[in-house]
């Protein structure tokens, strides 16, 4: 071989080397906080329906998924390892605080959290209200577990990273993927117990899509998010004040209401009937409570439209907040994060038509 070929095939390898490890580096750093859930399940049978939830640690779960790296520079952390029927404030918080400490050391571009479907949106809508910047956070899942035939938790991940890694997801505070859609974490909800299909949003639709891993949005979140959020938390909240729901029913026992109320807890979402009604009995029991100082907020058992202010029930003689059309569940973690920073109920009242 001549040595002007020889040095020109050099040159090549260089030029090659060097573009592919620039690459690397222009590559989005995408952190998966893996959580549990059935992405992180497995089931002794292809057919069978039974399963154990949460079994793979997280370098499993990014494993089963090599073509994550084509797309982004992976690194995985464990936050805890659960069903998520158990999902509680305390792993609320650390995943609130190490997102914010993530994005505040420029560790990550994106985050991407492996997580059940059961309280998946509960979770998505903490996270968009608490966590303080604008870069992606993106919650995914499976609702068959890896064993499973035609298992979506690959896909899921592949589809969550590329959302999480994309330019146009910035500024669109924390949203869920699953099954191809993109959903903002305010209006999405499961609506399934067992279909791969089961997130919707009924007011809104979904926010985008994502087809192997291409992503596109039709329209943007309407509400206020992540970095806008007055309620963002300090660094040192370690719990969050009690809040229950009551879910409302024909021939409710108010007795059953009236010792709920008395427990201790802070505040109360009565999920009601109708745009959130309670029945005469309950109301007096509410009324009650709410002028000894308990926090009541009026949410709806319905799956579509809106609680109004002062529509069947005169919320402004009793002192209570309606929860516009977030759901009974959401209602409750925004009740909670509005009475840890102590304000009037007219300021919380207006969080629930802003947020
Ligand atoms: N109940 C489990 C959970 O929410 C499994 C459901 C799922 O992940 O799809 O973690």
């Amino acid at each position: 071989m001549n040595k002007k070929f020889l040095n020109k095939i050099i040159i090549c390898h260089i030029f090659l080397l060097l573009s592919v490890s620039l690459a690397a580096v222009a590559m989005p750093k995408i952190s998966v906080l893996a959580t549990g859930g059935t992405i992180a399940g497995s089931g002794a049978s292809s057919t069978g329906s039974a399963y154990k939830a949460a079994v793979s640690p997280v370098e499993k779960v990014i494993a089963a998924v090599p073509e994550l790296s084509n797309i982004a520079k992976i690194s995985g952390e464990q936050i805890c390892n659960i069903s998520s029927q158990d999902m509680k404030v305390e792993y609320w918080l650390k995943l609130a605080a190490r997102i914010n400490q993530l994005f505040r050391l420029g560790l990550a571009d994106g985050v991407v959290i492996t997580h059940g479907t059961d309280t998946m949106e509960e979770t998505a809508y903490f996270l968009n209200l608490t966590v303080a910047y604008d870069k992606p956070v993106i919650l995914t899942g499976s609702m068959r577990p890896g064993s499973a035939l035609s298992a979506d938790g690959a896909m899921n991940l592949y589809n969550a990273v590329a959302v999480a890694a994309a330019p146009n997801s910035i500024n669109k505070g924390v949203m869920v993927v699953m099954n191809d859609r993109v959903y903002s974490a305010r209006g999405v909800k499961k609506c399934d117990t067992i279909n791969p299909a089961a997130f919707s949003d009924q007011e809104n639709g979904p926010i985008g899509r994502v087809n192997y891993g291409k992503v596109s949005f039709n329209a943007r979140p309407d509400k206020r998010h992540t970095y806008q959020s007055a309620l963002k938390l300090g660094i040192f909240t370690a719990s969050l004040p009690e809040v229950a729901i009551i879910y409302g029913y024909a021939g409710i026992n108010s007795e059953i209401v009236e010792a709920i109320c008395n427990t201790g807890i802070k505040g109360l979402v009565y999920a009601g009937v109708g745009n959130g009604n309670p029945s005469e009995e309950v109301l007096a029991v509410l009324a009650k409570a709410s002028e000894n100082g308990l926090t009541v907020v009026r949410a709806s058992r319905v799956p579509g439209g809106p609680v109004t202010l002062d529509a069947e029930v005169d919320d402004t003689k009793y002192g209570f907040i309606v929860s516009d059309s977030l759901t009974p569940q959401k209602s409750r973690i925004l009740l909670m994060l509005a009475l840890q920073k102590n304000l009037a109920k007219p300021a919380i009242q207006q969080l629930f038509f802003d947020y």
